[in-house]
């Protein structure tokens, strides 16, 4: 019989939501281990948010130098060595890897590395080892769903796991061609990229547009266009019906609207979407409930149905209204800590304001409510959109993709949803996530002093559409 070693916290995963719990175990004198069976740190910094914003970037270079935005500005094809951005991301991520994580690990909390899978709810297996806690912390996070696709499992693809280091997974030449399996934010942004970089990209979406759920109508349209613009192709209404190995690449069938198709390209990459990594770790012997979709079942606490256990992060999807992205687990996995470890009183989530963004070119950011569920929850909307040719720094840079589109209460003015498509939106966004946090009034935005000239302004002007045509304004959105 293996032996046996006990913590006050064990945690399930070793990401940026463990690694929020491991620390606030610390802060409160109690001891902590994670588990890890890939690379230590999780999604966010080896395969997903870090090396993801790495690649973008360097593709904006290489195609703003193709397409400069100013008169007078040569158009240059800029050289580049993909082998080499890829190994520099590599370091990029190794070294925010070391620095991050590794170097926080020792004291009270360490990880342990294998496949954790309970054999009771109180003891976890790794690889032989067992680890007892006290309290429990699942934290395995998700991973990318494979849809059932007649052929997929005899032909080589990519996931969102082509981003990882040290991996088999990684991508490390550049594909001439592409086709993409699903249009969500992770297909989006790095369909762009990979167009940017030079590969021809086909986009599969099997709705009628792009960004249907959760998003306001205009940001799939506008988005579209732009990428097309680029050169992406965009196939709606459309289902891969099979995938099979054709010439030097792959050949997809795709089914639009009833008539079938046929996609090649040199790469296949599967963005379907992500699923909880809660079906491999024998969540039923600690006897935690799931949702429909898998996600551990928790509470506005994190606790499961099961006292001592825990859950945060991706692992618990759309549980207590909650979103699959790193500030969201890693806020909640101290939160979690502190219900499983402290004797005060315990905190609830507070998922009510979550800003997001979509590192595309022009950016995604939005907070709040869509108009769609403004009505849906029962007000009388005064809901606008209002181009960025109307902001002034969009006008002096030559950049006026985008725009802002705010959702208020009529009655009351105030401000319950903003979406922004343009440049810097994911730092624009944050004004409108704390007036939505303080229940601001459209007259806050209107009466906070802007800096002039800056895309922040988009939301003042957002805001003043409401009582003046803002085609009308003076200097300094006033
Ligand atoms: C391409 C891409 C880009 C993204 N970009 C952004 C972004 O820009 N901004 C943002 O906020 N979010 C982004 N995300 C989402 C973000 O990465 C995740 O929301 C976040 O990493 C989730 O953290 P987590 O700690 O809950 O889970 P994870 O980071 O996934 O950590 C869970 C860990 O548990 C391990 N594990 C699972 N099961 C077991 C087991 N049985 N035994 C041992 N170990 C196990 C896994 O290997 C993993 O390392 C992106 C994701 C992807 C894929």
């Amino acid at each position: 019989m293996a032996r046996e070693r006990r913590f006050d916290l064990l945690i399930l995963g070793s990401g940026s939501t463990a690694f929020a719990a491991a620390l606030q175990a610390q802060e409160l004198g109690k001891s902590a281990v994670m588990t890890e069976e890939r690379t230590l740190g999780g999604t966010c910094v080896n395969r997903g948010c870090l090396p993801s914003k790495n690649l973008i970037e360097a593709a904006r270079l290489v195609h703003d130098a193709r397409r400069p935005r100013y008169p007078g500005l040569q158009p240059a094809e800029m050289k580049f060595d993909f082998g080499r951005l890829v190994a520099q991301k590599d370091e990029v991520v190794s070294e925010y890897r070391d620095r991050k994580y590794k170097s926080l690990l020792g004291g009270n909390f360490d990880v342990v590395t294998g496949h954790a899978q309970f054999v009771d709810e109180h003891t976890v297996d790794v690889d032989g080892q067992r680890l007892r806690g006290e309290k429990i912390l699942i934290a395995t996070g998700s991973r990318p769903v494979v849809p059932q696709i007649e052929g997929l499992d005899r032909v080589p693809y990519l996931t969102s796991d082509l981003l990882t280091s040290g991996e088999e997974q990684e991508l490390h030449e550049l594909p001439r061609s592409l086709v993409i399996v699903g249009a969500g934010y992770v297909a989006l942004e790095l369909g762009q990229m990979f167009q940017r970089f030079g590969s021809e990209v086909t986009l599969i979406e099997r709705g009628a547009g792009l960004l249907a759920r959760g998003y306001e109508p205009e940001v799939g349209t506008s988005i579209a266009e732009y990428l097309e613009s680029e050169g992406v192709r965009i196939l709606t209404r459309a289902q891969v019906h099979s995938v099979q190995k054709g010439g030097e690449g792959i050949l997809a069938t795709v089914q639009i609207d009833g008539e079938e198709r046929q996609v090649r390209a040199e790469r296949l990459l599967v963005a379907a979407g992500r699923r909880p990594n809660s079906d491999r770790i024998a969540i039923e012997r600690a006897g935690v409930e799931l949702d429909e979709e898998g996600a551990v079942r928790v509470d506005e606490y994190l606790r499961t149905n099961v006292s001592h256990v825990f859950a945060a992060g991706d692992v618990i999807g759309r549980e207590a209204a909650s979103q699959m992205a790193t500030p969201v687990g890693s806020h909640d996995g101290g939160i979690a800590a502190h219900n499983a470890l402290s004797r005060e009183s315990p905190r609830r989530v507070d998922h009510r304001v979550v800003p997001r963004a979509i590192f595309l070119d022009p950016q995604v950011a939005v907070v709040g409510m869509t108009e769609e569920q403004v009505v849906a929850a029962g007000y009388r909307c005064w809901c606008r959109a209002v181009p960025l040719s109307v902001v002034p720094r969009a006008g002096a840079v030559r950049d006026t993709r985008g725009f802002v589109k705010l959702v208020a209460d009529r009655d009351t003015t105030e401000v319950l949803g903003a979406t922004l498509v343009s440049t810097n939106a994911a730092e624009v966004i944050h004004e409108a996530a704390m007036a939505l946090r303080f229940h601001a009034r459209l007259h806050d935005f209107i009466d906070l002093l802007h800096v002039y000239p800056t895309m922040a302004e988009a939301l003042k002007i957002g805001a003043i559409s409401r009582f003046k045509d803002p085609a009308k304004l003076s200097c300094c959105a006033e």
